[in-house]
């Protein structure tokens, strides 16, 4: 069978990528299969934590897509103090996540700039330097990521989006802020300083077709990410992008895409980080489960104070809004131990891929 074959190559073109994207039936189990397979070998099986701080949904931004672009005057905006962010901290830590994200839309003034160079202060001494923090705060100058990162911070997640020009182009306004060159000079940038880097794409975009996934997948590998986060596109009313909705794959479709991409990263890129996204489980209860018995490796349990989690929707249907952050530990524990792999509580679960590139052995 053609499949056999090609699970057991070293390295996939478009054309075989494209293909596999394509499979179902017996095929894509075996492509489910032959991930899970790679997971195990190359980073094992467990599962880390990230607990997810959506500080603030204020952003300069108009992305065509997102629920909080500036442009949708329908959103409450709102801004954590910092000891509400630091509470959370301290709740992840307690709890012994052993990492955090906190996530914003985008902002770059130098009152921002500050305020997060001396919050990851105050967190890393609130809890004993112990947690690995990951920043998701967009596009921001190399010195900027340098001051952060010098204040503790050892990841960042930038989403490419869509790696196509093109495509990039039809999902944001064409100005100067949503500037494709800008945003993958960014990449080179967090790089250049030291951090683990991420990115991703959203899954079953309008315009978006398999040769452009198979081209994603492709550029993950070639400019030698570290971690990655991808998930389907879910589309928002307050959007512009929502003239689309009608064109687009069945939520179920994206979401059976997304897991093939995920699976088919995981076998191109063995020993990065892949989260799996929330977004997964905005379409289906057993979302981020599936995505890891699939090769992702990484949760983001949400630990934003529950009065504000309705606020931060990117997308419609965003799950465990009104969950306190307790309720959200619980069952994702009992959802992770379905899936029978582990959580690795209290340890940062770096990537190794990370490691490995910068020769170093120690994780
Ligand atoms: N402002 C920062 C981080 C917050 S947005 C940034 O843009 O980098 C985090 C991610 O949410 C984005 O990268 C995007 O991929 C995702 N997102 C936004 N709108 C979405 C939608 N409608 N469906 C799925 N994901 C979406
Ligand atoms: Fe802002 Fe990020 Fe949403 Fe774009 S995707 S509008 S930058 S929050």
């Amino acid at each position: 069978m053609i499949i056999d074959n090609l699970l057991n190559k070293d390295n996939l073109n478009k054309e075989e990528l494209v293909y596999l994207l394509g499979c179902e039936g017996e095929e894509k189990t075996k492509l489910f299969t032959k991930a899970a397979e790679v997971k195990a070998k190359y980073i094992g099986r467990k599962v880390y934590f990230r607990g997810l701080i959506e500080m603030s949904n204020i952003c300069r931004k108009n992305c065509l897509y997102c629920g909080i672009r500036s442009g949708n005057t329908n959103v409450h905006r709102y801004n954590l103090t910092d000891d509400e962010v630091i509470e959370a901290a301290k709740f992840a830590w307690e709890n012994r996540y052993g990492s955090i994200a906190i996530q914003t839309g985008e902002v770059s003034t130098k009152e921002f700039v500050d305020r997060i160079e001396n919050l990851l202060d105050k967190i890393n001494k609130a809890t004993n330097h112990e947690l690995g923090i990951t920043l998701s705060l967009g596009e921001q100058t190399e010195e900027t990521y340098r001051r952060w990162f010098n204040k503790g911070a050892i990841r960042y997640l930038l989403r490419i989006e869509a790696s196509n020009r093109e495509l990039y182009a039809k999902l944001h306004p064409n100005d100067k802020h949503h500037d494709f060159d800008e945003r993958l000079e960014c990449l080179r940038a967090l790089r250049r300083v030291g951090y683990q880097v991420g990115t991703g794409v959203m899954i079953g975009l309008p315009f978006q077709t398999l040769e452009h996934l198979a081209d994603d997948l492709l550029w993950m590998q070639e400019i030698d990410v570290d971690m990655v986060g991808m998930g389907p596109y879910v589309e928002h009313p307050d959007t512009p992008l929502y003239q689309y909705r009608d064109k687009l794959l069945p939520l179920t479709e994206r979401f059976n895409l997304a897991l093939k991409m995920t699976a088919l990263l995981r076998i191109l890129m063995k020993d990065i980080n892949i989260a799996a996204p929330t977004a997964l489980q905005a379409i289906d209860p057993l979302g981020r489960e599936k995505a890891i018995k699939v090769g992702a490796n990484i949760v983001m349990p949400n630990i934003t104070p529950g009065a504000y989690r309705n606020d931060y929707k990117l997308y419609e249907n965003k799950p465990c809004t009104d969950d306190a952050a307790d309720d959200c530990k619980n069952c994702l524990e009992a959802r992770i131990q379905l899936t029978g792999d582990e959580i690795g509580y209290g340890e940062h679960g770096n990537s190794r891929h990370f490691y490995r590139r910068r020769n170093d052995t120690t994780i």
